[in-house]
């Protein structure tokens, strides 16, 4: 059975202070032996790390990044590597936020450089993909995550996919729209990317790859979308920012 996982994607939000309040309201909140449950993740921005990183100590909860560079170190102003990430106390970085792909023009070609750094150096990867409204409109949806999904997936090898990643399906028009995709829509397309990766790697590694949905979860709707057949969790960004919502949509993967 997939043990679910609660990823919490808090964007650009939270200065040093208002992290340190919300870290520990969760370490309160969550049951203390929560992650033999669940996986929890929180993906702070960078300037947080590793202060949340100390203050999460022996919780049980996981700590990511929200993004991270392609290659390990050198000339690129501003960014920050994986073997960084790994020193501030992360152990999952999410790529290919649709954000990252919308407002940085990521490529499914750069998502790919990054899936196989970060394996490289041994974090976990949430993979985000997904479709724009414009593309569902069209009925090319499938298409689009079926290709995002081969393209930033490519060269990874069997052992990489079945030990290392994790993938988000996070329909752009869900995102921060307070518009969810409904659980029969979510499961469906849940459904055709373990198809895609079972296409890639074989059925015994999609039958066990953790696909998360994101889009608007909250603690009203988070139960319903983790009941459905292929939906292990969830991404979760707005509801994500308060610890008495992140609480209750965690435990309700439980
Ligand atoms: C996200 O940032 O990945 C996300 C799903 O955001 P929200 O939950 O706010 O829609």
């Amino acid at each position: 059975m997939r043990k679910k996982l609660v990823a919490g994607n808090w964007k650009m939000n939270k200065t040093l202070l208002t992290s340190k309040e919300l870290v520990i309201d969760l370490i309160n909140k969550l049951p203390k032996n929560i992650s033999d449950e669940v996986d929890v993740v929180i993906c702070p921005p960078y300037t947080s790390l590793s202060l949340v990183s100390e203050l999460l100590d022996k919780s049980g909860i996981k700590l990511g990044a929200q993004n991270v560079h392609q290659i390990d170190e050198g000339a690129f102003t501003g960014e920050i590597s994986a073997p960084m990430l790994k020193t501030a106390g992360c152990e999952y970085a999410i790529i290919g936020h649709s954000e990252r792909r919308q407002y940085f023009n990521e490529t499914n070609h750069l998502i790919n450089l990054k899936v196989k750094n970060v394996i490289k150096n041994n974090l976990f990867v949430i993979l985000c993909v997904g479709e724009t409204l414009g593309e569902r409109e069209k009925g090319i949806y499938k298409k689009i995550v079926e290709e995002q999904v081969s393209l930033c997936l490519k060269d990874i090898s069997n052992e990489d996919m079945k030990e290392k990643i994790i993938i988000a399906y996070e329909p752009v028009w869900a995102i921060g729209t307070g518009k969810t995709a409904s659980p029969e829509q979510a499961n469906e397309m849940h459904i055709e990317i373990r198809k895609s990766i079972g296409n890639i790697f074989g059925n015994e590694i999609a039958n066990n790859v953790r696909i998360l949905y994101g889009g608007s979860v909250n603690e009203k709707n988070s139960a319903e979308l983790f009941a459905k057949s292929d939906i292990d969790g969830g991404l979760i960004g707005g509801a994500s920012l308060k610890s008495d919502n992140f609480t209750s949509i965690v435990k309700s993967a439980l």
